[in-house]
């Protein structure tokens, strides 16, 4: 079981239904969508403006202990300290993840993209980053969703599917093994 938990998504709340079944449909497993237990306001950085993607991580902890795995989206821009921006953090074969859809935009770039981009970079980030928590680390295959991303372009080059090996690594337990 996945637990979904969107919060401060504004208008991209129409992307939760499609990016759940997405998810089903490649983790084979029930995804439950939970409103947060938590406020959101407590990850923000005033001076950068910005949320602090590894705060959020610890508060989708807390509030989904019962969870085995939970999965935040939100419409707000994350970063780590290190970086200018992130479009989602994970814990590396750990219970929690988190993806934004502020960076997933075309609109701040001045292209007109048509709206079914913005839930393939939305489901593409969504799978990424649970792949981590599946243990999963970047891919260099050009046809792996766990390929790395820097650029919405990279996001848009890569399918919204693990590759052979990487699937491996997220099939659910008990899943017949080639
Ligand atoms: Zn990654
Ligand atoms: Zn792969």
């Amino acid at each position: 079981m996945i637990r979904l938990v969107p919060f401060m998504l504004g208008a991209h709340e129409a992307l939760v239904g499609p990016v759940v079944a997405c998810l089903e449909r490649t983790f084979g497993e029930r995804v439950e969508v939970r409103d947060p237990g938590f406020d959101p306001a407590a990850a923000l950085d005033e001076r950068r403006g910005q949320y602090d993607s590894r705060r959020f991580l610890r508060l989708l902890l807390d509030d989904a202990h019962d969870a085995p795995r939970v999965l935040g989206m939100t419409g707000v821009d994350l970063f780590i300290p290190v970086l200018t921006f992130v479009f989602g953090e994970a814990q590396l074969g750990g219970r929690a993840a988190v993806v934004s859809t502020f960076r997933l935009r075309s609109e701040p770039y001045g292209i007109v993209s048509p709206p079914e981009r913005l839930l393939e970079r939305a489901m593409k980030e969504a799978l990424h980053e649970l792949g981590h928590t599946h243990g999963l680390v970047h891919c260099d295959l050009a046809d792996c969703v766990m390929r790395s991303s820097t650029y919405v372009e990279d996001i848009d080059a890569k399918p919204a599917r693990f590759c052979v090996d990487c699937a491996r690594g997220v099939a659910p337990p008990g899943a017949a093994s080639a």
